[in-house]
Order: structure tokens, then C-alpha cells, then sequence
């Protein structure tokens, strides 16, 4: 009797599950190993942008021009591009209607530049046509913002003065990381849809040749790679909180 009971103990611990979710230990390991993941996925984003930045268009046109143009042929005429100093600091303000540029894709001419510029452009147009996931991602931006701040301070009290999270705190914890993972999951669509309709009006346009479209796909899709990490890691560390507050 006692032994079988021991034996069913320590095939209960050693076991991936418990009560059919995964246990702390895996999840926290599969956080851990996501550190690595989202570093590589940033380290191909720079990698594969340096490279196209390096493949000027033939067309010659400018990110800012290529950006105006993909606005126009959908009828944006009240978004106004703007630039910006750092590295790729680029983006669409809804709130404001600007389309913001950093200086090198702004005036470049590259490959990567187009790529990018056309993408922020994509932004503009779900905007204009209502896109339901962007409004959506727009309607968490200020829960997001706001768990972002709560949880750094959720974090230092349990290492300071709870030992580790629990309690009440464990549960604040839950609720700011399901509020950034829903904000992470929304920015998929939005992201993945910017692209592709970027992707379409380059060629449609005429701005790119078919044959240039592999430089504009790898860097697009290496930036798509680090909002996919990013999501992961957040899932992975929100099941592991819940199944912390399980145990
Ligand atoms: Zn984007």
C-alpha cells in the first residue's frame, strides 16, 4: 500500500501534467528557452534589413513616395508622413493620422525601405476601411499600457517582500499578463493583413518588379517572426502563472 502510494507520487511529479495541465517547471523552462528564440528572432530582423537596405529599387522611388502612393490609390489624403530619427522607428499613429518614417527608409530608396514604408501605408489603409481587428487592438492600447506599468510593481513587491508571487498578487499578476497576451494575439492579424496588403500594392503599383519581391517578403516576414516570439513568450508565462496559482 505505502509503497504503491509513493510509487503514484513520484509518477505524479515527474509527470509533464498535472491535473491535465502542464506543470510550473516545463512552463517556466519553455519561457526560458524563449528568451533565445526572441533574441534570434531580433537579430534576423536587423540582419535581414541591413541586407535589403543595401539593394536600392530600380524604380528609384523613395519610401516617403512609395507610402504616398499606396495612400492615394486607396484615398488616404488626410494621413501625413512624417520622420523620424533612430532605427526602425517606424509606424502608423492613428490617433494623430501620421505616418512615421525613420530617416533612412523615409529617403531611401532600398528594397527594405519600400518594404517597410508600403507596410506602414497597409496600417493606414485598415484604418481608412475600418479593418475590425485594428480598432480592436486600438480599443486595448490604453488596458495594455496601463497592466504594462502594474506589473513591473506587481513583480518587485513579490521579489521583495512576498518571496515569489501568490495570493492576491499572483492574481493581479494573471489578469495584467491575459490583458498583454489578448494585445499580443490582436497584434498578429493586424500585422500579418498590413503586410499583405503592402505586399499587393508594390506590385500592383508598379513601385517594385516581381522579381524584387523576395527582398520585401524576407524582411517583412522577419519582422512578422518577432510580434509571432513575442506572443509565445507572453502565453507561455501567463500558463504558468495559472498553473502556479493550480499547484
Ligand atoms: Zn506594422
Amino acid at each position: 500500500m505505502i509503497t504503491s502510494s509513493i510509487f503514484f507520487a513520484a509518477a505524479e511529479s515527474a509527470s509533464l501534467l498535472k491535473g491535465g495541465f502542464l506543470s510550473p517547471l516545463v512552463l517556466i523552462i519553455l519561457v526560458i528557452i524563449m528568451i533565445p528564440v526572441s533574441l534570434y528572432a531580433q537579430f534576423r530582423v536587423s540582419s535581414t534589413y541591413n541586407r535589403n537596405a543595401q539593394i536600392p529599387s530600380r524604380g528609384g522611388i523613395t519610401g516617403r513616395e512609395a507610402a504616398r502612393a499606396v495612400m492615394d490609390r486607396a484615398g488616404i489624403t488626410d494621413v501625413s508622413i512624417e520622420v523620424t530619427e533612430g532605427h526602425l522607428t517606424d509606424h502608423y499613429n492613428p490617433i494623430t493620422r501620421q505616418l512615421v518614417l525613420s530617416e533612412e527608409n523615409y529617403n531611401g530608396t532600398s528594397l527594405a525601405a519600400l518594404g517597410v514604408a508600403a507596410h506602414e501605408a497597409g496600417h493606414a489603409i485598415q484604418h481608412k476601411v475600418g479593418y475590425s481587428m485594428l480598432h480592436f487592438r486600438m480599443a486595448l492600447v490604453p488596458a495594455t499600457n496601463f497592466v504594462s506599468r502594474v506589473v513591473p510593481i506587481v513583480m518587485l513587491i513579490g521579489f521583495f517582500f512576498a518571496a515569489g508571487l501568490s495570493g492576491m498578487l499572483l492574481d493581479i499578476a494573471i489578469i495584467c499578463y491575459a490583458v498583454i497576451t489578448l494585445f499580443q494575439l490582436i497584434t498578429l492579424p493586424v500585422e500579418f493583413d498590413a503586410t499583405r496588403r503592402a505586399k499587393a500594392q508594390l506590385v500592383d503599383l508598379g513601385i517594385l518588379d516581381k522579381d524584387e519581391m523576395p527582398g520585401v517578403n524576407e524582411t517583412l516576414n522577419a519582422a512578422a517572426l518577432t510580434y509571432v516570439a513575442a506572443f509565445v513568450s507572453s502565453l507561455l508565462y501567463l500558463l504558468y502563472l495559472i498553473s502556479s496559482r493550480r499547484d
